[in-house]
């Protein structure tokens, strides 16, 4: 089968696989339709993450046909249409049981924090992802949905992942009614985050990020105010403080993580020298932004060594932060329903369909940020 490849910083092909197998009772494999490349796929794709080892195929955000069980997967058949959420969990474990999928405590034995990724380098649990035309997905009987009647594909693959991510940074953002969220990053995550910031009750929604046709494109799907932190201020938190009074924002959300442009000193230390788990430019900005007693969520993918932060800040100003992996399988239901009542349009920031065989286009475009990409999909030739 054709599946994407990665074999070295900023060099991935399209190539020959083996066809994946059933390794266990509880495995599926699914005929992927459709496949997202991820804003966190470019961490991997510019080698920032460690343990990303060549050969892996990418890939968390897909959807497919289930085109074999295995002999204990009772709640899928043959012929199902599923979407398989980013998280591999068991479904039983201490984390599992109480809606923490993200945590998974048996599907990544080697990692204490998170648990299973796929196609997301072996600190993830070394599991192959979808951007390829089939994939192994392991506890088929857990996190795959099946795709309700009449939800457009493009639709459901953005549940895997953006949505219900943009959503859970709303939720950990602790939005207030009336309140001023500051999301910092105009990606896929942002802009969703942006957007259900509103159904969690906010009054103003500010998004910063540096490309012009992101913020236009931010203001006009979130019905947000954007800025652009490289023509618009000069100091952000000044800026942000000038915006509210003085008080700071009520809540501020990070969509950015390891790759954070906007200070040198972040720049060299995380991703160029890899002394820290990546640039932690936009946590600073959302600590100092914030107001005394505010909330930080945080969603932007960190690298698992230290960062540089402004602790003493974070601790005299009696900050809130919250982070995690989301829990896709918990928020799936509520959130297709916004999509089937149109309160959620998530296929609306899908820019650009590239034929699965030229992946290593589609991340020269994401990743260089060129004709004004988005979120780019991936389509492999069975589904074309
Ligand atoms: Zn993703
Ligand atoms: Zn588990």
């Amino acid at each position: 089968m054709l599946a994407m490849s990665f074999r070295g910083p900023q060099r991935v092909r399209v190539q020959q696989k083996p066809m994946p197998e059933i390794k266990h009772p509880e495995d599926a494999i699914v005929r992927v339709t459709r496949s997202c490349i991820c804003g966190s796929d470019l961490h991997l794709y510019n080698g920032n993450v460690p343990d990303t080892r060549v050969g892996m195929t990418f890939g968390h955000e897909f959807i497919g046909e289930v085109v074999e069980i295995g002999s204990e997967v009772t709640k899928l058949k043959v012929g199902d249409m599923v979407i398989v959420p980013f998280n591999v969990a068991c479904g039983r474990c201490h984390f599992c049981k109480q809606g923490m999928f993200g945590n998974c405590h048996e599907a990544n034995p080697e990692a204490t924090a998170v648990g299973g990724f796929f196609g997301y380098a072996h600190i993830g649990g070394g599991y192959d992802g979808g951007q390829a035309e089939y994939a192994r997905v392991p506890y088929a009987n857990v996190s795959p949905t099946v795709i309700p009647e009449g939800m457009d594909p493009d639709d459901a693959v953005l549940l895997t992942d953006v949505v219900p991510t943009g959503y859970q940074a709303a939720e950990m953002a602790g939005i207030q009614p009336g309140d001023t969220v500051v999301v910092f990053g105009a990606g896929p995550v942002g802009i969703m985050a942006a957007r259900c910031a509103w159904l969690f009750g906010a009054g103003r929604v500010i998004v910063l990020d540096e490309y012009d046709y992101r913020l236009e494109f931010v203001k006009n799907y979130a019905k947000c105010e954007a800025y652009n932190f490289k023509k618009d201020m000069e100091d952000v938190a000044m800026f942000i403080k000038k915006q509210t009074d003085w008080m700071g924002a009520d809540c501020c959300i990070d969509a950015v993580g390891a790759e954070a442009a906007g200070n040198a000193v972040q720049t060299i230390t995380g991703r160029k020298l890899l002394l820290q788990g990546g640039s932690a430019t936009a946590m600073h900005w959302a600590i100092n932004s914030v107001k005394k007693g505010g909330i930080i969520s945080v969603v932007g993918v960190y690298g698992p060594t230290d960062n540089l932060i402004p602790l003493g800040n974070f601790m005299n100003k009696g900050l809130t932060m919250r982070g995690n992996q989301t829990s896709v399988k918990r928020l799936l239901p509520r959130l297709i329903e916004h999509v089937q009542n149109g309160t959620l349009n998530p296929k609306g920031i899908i820019t650009h369909r590239i034929p699965l065989e030229e992946a290593a286009e589609g991340y020269r475009l994401f990743s260089d940020k060129l004709d004004n990409i988005i979120k780019p999909v991936l389509i492999p030739p069975s589904a074309r």
